[in-house]
């Protein structure tokens, strides 16, 4: 695409946060002691060993407020951060040697450690400063002996709520990196927001260039322009690397030319605004999609073809780029006066949005009395959080359909069999709330997503969601409306094969857009209030076809938060009402569940009690229900179901130990607002697996009720 200098080492095998904890060898003692070497040790510990015991993989966790899981190292004190596997000078060696001037880039120093999880009681990592500033000097070192002019080095950390002692990492860190390795230029990466206060002691670092993310904080340009130290080059991300559409490239190129009148143009690099792992790779195959939407996107190839134009831009003048700069500057107004973004009615209805809205008729205490007498629910009700597995066949059925070559009617018997077989399953097991099992949803979000208007979808639009796992992120490109009921037949045909209550599964308002591309002209807000509309619609017409459980989940709920602390209660403000808006059209008596994971829940405690559910169920089981104390006392009165066992491994958990996780969870949360239920939904299991699991988890419930001998009431 013509970009002039090439960022190498940013392809990981599995994920770039252990391949800087990889390079500098640290390596846990139980992957040590499996005697396994290179890419086998790299992959015990991305994915665990088959069988084997306490080799526990590292744990993954969400990649700032994005959908990408990165490795979390493990770091007990006793590192020493030598550079063992020199991987980035290999690479640089391979892209010089084929005449490409490359950039080794990886994770910096200070946002290892930061980013790390140090398990060492009342020490925090930066105790390994000095360690992993010497590993990184080596590194540094060696680079530019091999050649290397520069080197990037990622400290996203840098748009976080730093305390002093993490700033002060920064300093003396990179002040030994500057003094040790003096010939090679660090390139110092910051992404997904501003930097604030963060932004001067970034200037002030022994560093040569900076690069800030001019997307999510533009307004940090003119400081950082102003303040700018004479040496210093500013790496401008202007193209957004989070998300699908063209840039406005005469906008950029305005901004980038007022910048070139008050500082060298020299001192300026263009980039895209992070990393591009985020967005799919390449549009060029995307023939399926309505050429009008198309020709509103760009994917990475598209982007780095931008990066460059805005470069000849600045460099040559803007006569160099003129056609190009028309023909982007039509399609931003094709899009902005597109007759498929607006939806009248849509915002009609928004606007006459009112507070009743957003309640429920009665407070939970009622609720739940009423609920309890319609459900006739036991002591501890066991249920599961949703889906069931996609089998082989499931998935070889589905592409069938999907290429024309089974018929809708012979697909949708398939799926019906699929939902028998799950209900036959959970009655012979004896859960007492079923659910029909998610055959007929390829993806929790795209299946609605399918089904909504001013969504778009690619054909190989995919994006890394973690190791060998990919998402294909639907595209919200207008204003959402619900054509028809898109879950109420698949609910009504399950629920008629049983007496016990069928829950209706919905996934929510808030995940929706968290995990599909979303439209940039319209605040997110807004747009989540839209989709909250069109599920509140479903919720009302599932339980007009007589459902008396309905689930809305929200696993992505927490990955939204803003990544400061100031930013955060605005979010958590529309993402409740949200919820809240999707949740409150159906009466008392229709017990609503909620669903979360993927996350730590301690700081969004008082947003779940806000949201109000009946009952939610929370991944737990890793934390040993540590994370059950948040929910402790007067903090949540609803009820709650802390998954009992971790569903994304093979193993089948005992009866025993869930009942002692069980008993944890008891000594926190009264027996009359407890569930039972898996951490998460079971797609990615095997039947084998998952029928001896509930069994053993339903008749864990049943001992307890022995022993507990209270009163439901
Ligand atoms: N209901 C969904 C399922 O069981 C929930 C998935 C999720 O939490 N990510 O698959
Ligand atoms: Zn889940």
């Amino acid at each position: 695409a013509g970009i002039e200098q090439l960022p190498a080492g940013d392809f990981s095998l599995y994920d770039h946060v252990l391949d800087a904890a990889f390079a500098f060898d640290l390596v846990p003692a139980r992957f040590r002691a499996l005697n396994l070497n290179g890419i086998d040790l790299y992959f015990a510990m991305a994915r665990g060993v088959a069988g084997g015991r306490g080799t526990e993989t590292l744990e993954m966790t969400k990649w700032f407020d994005t959908n990408y899981h990165y490795i979390v190292p493990e770091l007990t004190g006793e590192e020493e951060f030598s550079l063992t596997r020199n991987t980035p000078l290999e690479i640089y060696q391979e892209g010089a040697g084929l005449g490409f001037n490359v950039r080794p880039a990886m994770l910096g120093p200070v946002s290892l450690l930061y980013l790390s999880k140090f398990k060492r009681d009342g020490k925090s990592p930066l105790h390994l400063l000095e360690r992993c500033t010497a590993g990184y000097a080596t590194l540094l070192k060696r680079l530019s002996a091999a050649g290397a002019d520069w080197v990037q080095l990622d400290e996203p950390v840098l748009v976080l709520d730093l305390d002093e002692d993490f700033r002060n990492a920064f300093r003396i860190c990179y002040e030994r990196l500057a003094k040790e390795a003096p010939a090679i230029k660090i390139l110092l990466a910051t992404y997904f927001g501003p930097l604030r206060e963060n932004l001067a002691l970034a200037q002030s670092l022994s560093i040569n260039a900076l690069h800030l993310d001019l997307v999510r904080g533009r307004e940090q340009l003119d400081e950082a322009i102003r303040n700018r130290p004479d040496h210093l080059t500013l790496s401008l991300g202007l193209v957004d690397g989070r998300n699908i559409w063209k840039t406005d490239l005469k906008r950029a190129l305005g901004t980038i030319e007022e910048a070139a009148r008050v500082m060298p143009p020299e001192r300026i690099f263009l980039a895209p605004s992070c990393s591009l792992l985020h967005v799919p790779v390449d549009l060029k195959g995307e023939t399926a999609l309505n050429p009008e939407i198309r020709n509103w996107l760009a994917f990475g190839v598209q982007k780095l073809e931008e990066v460059s134009l805005l470069t000849r831009g600045l460099n040559e003048g803007r006569d160099a780029v003129r056609s190009e700069l028309e023909e982007n500057a039509r399609a931003i107004e094709a899009r902005r006066s597109s007759g498929l973004v607006s939806k009248e009615a849509v915002r009609r209805r928004l606007a006459e949005l009112n507070d009743s809205q957003l309640i429920r008729t009665s407070p939970h205490a009622v609720r739940s009395r009423r609920q309890r007498d319609a459900l006739s629910l036991p002591l501890l009700p066991t249920t599961t959080i949703g889906s069931f597995p996609q089998t082989e066949q499931l998935r070889r059925e589905r592409l069938r359909w999907k290429k024309g070559e089974l018929t809708a009617g012979d697909y949708e018997q398939f799926i019906r069999r699929e939902i028998e077989h799950a209900i036959r399953c959970q009655e012979e097991i004896a859960l007492d709330v079923l659910v029909h099992g998610e055959a007929e949803r390829n993806d929790m979000v795209e299946y609605f997503g399918e089904l909504l208007e001013g969504f778009a979808f690619t054909e190989n639009g995919w994006v890394q969601s973690y190791g060998s796992r990919c998402v294909k992120p639907p595209i919200i490109y207008g204003d959402v409306a619900r054509r028809a009921p898109m879950t109420v037949d698949w609910w009504q045909f399950a629920q008629s094969l049983t007496d016990r209550a069928v829950k209706g599964m919905l996934t929510g308002p808030v995940t929706i857009l968290q995990w599909s591309f979303v439209r940039d002209d319209q605040p997110r807000r807004d747009t989540c209030f839209q989709l909250a509309l069109a599920i509140r619609d479903e919720t009302v017409d599932l339980e007009n076809a007589g459902c008396r459980v309905i689930q809305i989940d929200e696993p992505a709920l927490r990955e939204g938060l803003p990544l400061r602390k100031d930013d955060t209660g605005k979010y958590v403000q529309w993402a409740v009402d949200c919820f809240r808006l999707a949740s409150s059209g159906i009466q008392d008596v229709t017990q609503l569940h909620t669903h979360m994971c993927y996350a730590n829940f301690n700081d969004i405690v008082d947003a779940i009690a806000a949201m109000d559910a009946d009952v939610i169920s929370l991944e737990s089981a890793r934390s040993q229900m540590e994370l059950l104390h948040a929910f402790a006392g007067d903090h949540y009165a609803n009820d709650i179901g802390p998954g009992v066992y971790e569903v994304h491994s093979p193993r089948v958990p005992e009866t025993e130990e869930m009942i002692a996780l069980l008993e944890r969870a008891l000594q926190v949360i009264p027996a009359q607002r407890l569930w039972v239920n898996p951490d998460c939904g079971l797609k990615t299991r095997r039947w084998e697996e998952v029928i001896p699991s509930l069994t053993n988890m339903v008749s864990a419930a049943v001992e307890l009720r022995k022993i507990l001998n209270v009163d439901r009431n």
